[in-house]
């Protein structure tokens, strides 16, 4: 094997988390490489439903979602799903869901997340005026659309939440939903948040980003970190199959797949997948103008260049299965619901969401070596997040002790 590499600072993962921080070290001035096997923005953020949604406050993990639990995980087409075969191995991850799924760690999981989510669009502002990724953005909100009944502006927990924590928002009639969004059937009526935006292409926004943090320095390594260790003068090394590198300080964003390496690096942080599935129809000019999230239907419909993408659910069921074609099924007859006219579906896709049980990412360094900053577990949010999380973790890797201003993030919260 040739001599280590040596750097300032490692990224493992070439996911929107990775990047968005290798970009702003390396605009910084600093050296820094990224590994990665994989093409940059070939995980999550290549997928996703490409909103930046800053309205999010809400965590999955909620009263309301304990509530309907029940019918969710029986009713037919339901958006969430549990793969049985996995069942066992999730036990865990999922008695500490249903623990902070009650009022009162909600709601602190939620004030904590609406602090990270107001940083949310003037974080990736910035970022993307300097990487030069503008152009990928739209802002042009984002729309809930109901169905078949208005919920009461009270009666959910979650819109409570987002009027506790004063999260921009407008309640339309059937008749305002249809001049927002002319191409949609008729509604009963919908929740339009101004202040949201959305991504035209998630991958080339990663891949862009890739080339932008290159362009300023940073060099990207094709390899798997198979070990993470202290190495010589308070230093990390890294081992790949075919490459070694030793780091001042290395931060850990590989998505879904951080959790052993995390322990490697000294934390215990419980881990698992949210597993997510697309579907596209290509086509040139897309009948909405924003994302729309027909809400009982538990996924997005967002207009993407050159295509229409439907995006979301929930698959609980680990890393290594394979895709599941019941769950394309369900995105697919659930989007011909609105628009029967659609061709036939143009491509399908699975994705791993990387989620601690609190829906919050884990922000922070580990106790055992501060200068590993583990930065993953974005859940639902990891393309809203990266900007903000970006400034935190260049923060952290100036002043490695300051850590007092993220405890609501910190990798050793369930510990
Ligand atoms: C269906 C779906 C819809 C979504 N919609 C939205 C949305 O609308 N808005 C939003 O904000 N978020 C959304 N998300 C969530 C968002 O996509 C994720 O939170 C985000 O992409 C996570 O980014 P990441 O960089 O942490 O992980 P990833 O993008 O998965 O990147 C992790 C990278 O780590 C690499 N890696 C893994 N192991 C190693 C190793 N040992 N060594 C080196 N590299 C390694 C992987 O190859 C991968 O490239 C959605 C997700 C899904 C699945």
């Amino acid at each position: 094997m040739a001599a280590p590499i040596k750097t300032d600072v490692a990224i493992v993962g070439a996911g929107i988390i990775g990047l968005a921080i290798a970009f702003r070290l390396a605009a910084e001035g600093r050296e820094v490489v990224v590994i990665d096997p994989n093409e940059p923005g070939s995980g999550a953020s290549y997928g996703n439903a490409g909103a930046i949604a800053p309205y999010g406050c809400a965590p999955i993990g909620n009263p309301d979602v304990l509530r309907t639990l029940p019918s969710l995980l029986f009713a037919s087409d339901s958006p969430l799903a549990i793969r049985l075969a996995g069942l066992p191995a999730l036990l865990p991850w999922l008695s500490r869901f249903v623990w902070q799924s009650m009022p009162a760690r909600a709601r602190r999981n939620g004030h904590a997340l609406a602090g990270l989510l107001k940083e949310a669009i003037p974080a990736w502002r910035d970022l993307a005026t300097q990487a030069g990724v503008s152009d990928l953005f739209r802002h042009e909100g984002c729309l809930y659309f109901y169905r078949e009944k208005m919920p009461a502006g009270d009666s959910e927990w979650a819109a409570r939440l987002r009027d506790e924590l004063g999260v921009r928002h407008d309640r339309l009639t059937p008749g305002e939903v249809a001049r927002l969004e002319p191409a949609l059937p008729p509604a009963a009526g919908g929740v339009f948040f101004p202040d949201a935006a959305h991504i035209v292409d998630p991958g080339a926004l990663t891949r862009r980003l890739a080339a932008a943090a290159e362009a300023r320095g940073a060099s990207l390594q094709r390899s798997r970190v198979e070990q993470l260790e202290p190495g010589n003068g308070g230093h990390v090394t890294l081992t790949c199959r075919d490459l070694v590198v030793d780091a001042r300080a290395v931060v850990l964003a590989a998505g879904a797949w951080s959790r052993s390496l995390a322990r490697q690096g000294g934390e215990s942080v419980p881990l698992d997948t949210e597993r997510g599935y697309h579907i596209e129809f290509a086509m040139e000019a897309c009948p909405i103008k924003r994302p729309v999230s027909p809400v009982d239907l538990g996924f997005y419909i967002t207009p993407m260049e050159g295509r229409l993408r439907v995006a979301g659910t929930v698959e609980l069921g680990g890393l290594s299965a394979p895709l599941n074609p019941d769950r394309i099924a369900v995105l697919e007859r659930g989007v011909r619901k609105l628009f029967p006219d659609l061709g036939p579906v143009q491509t399908q896709w699975l994705g791993f969401r990387p989620s601690l049980p609190d829906s919050l990412p884990v922000i922070g360094p580990s106790r055992r070596y501060p200068n590993v900053i583990l930065a993953f577990g974005h859940g639902h949010l990891g393309m809203t997040l990266a900007g903000a999380t970006s400034r935190i973790v260049a923060s952290l890797i100036e002043n490695q002790n300051d850590v007092s201003s993220f405890p609501a993030f910190r990798p050793d919260r369930f510990s």
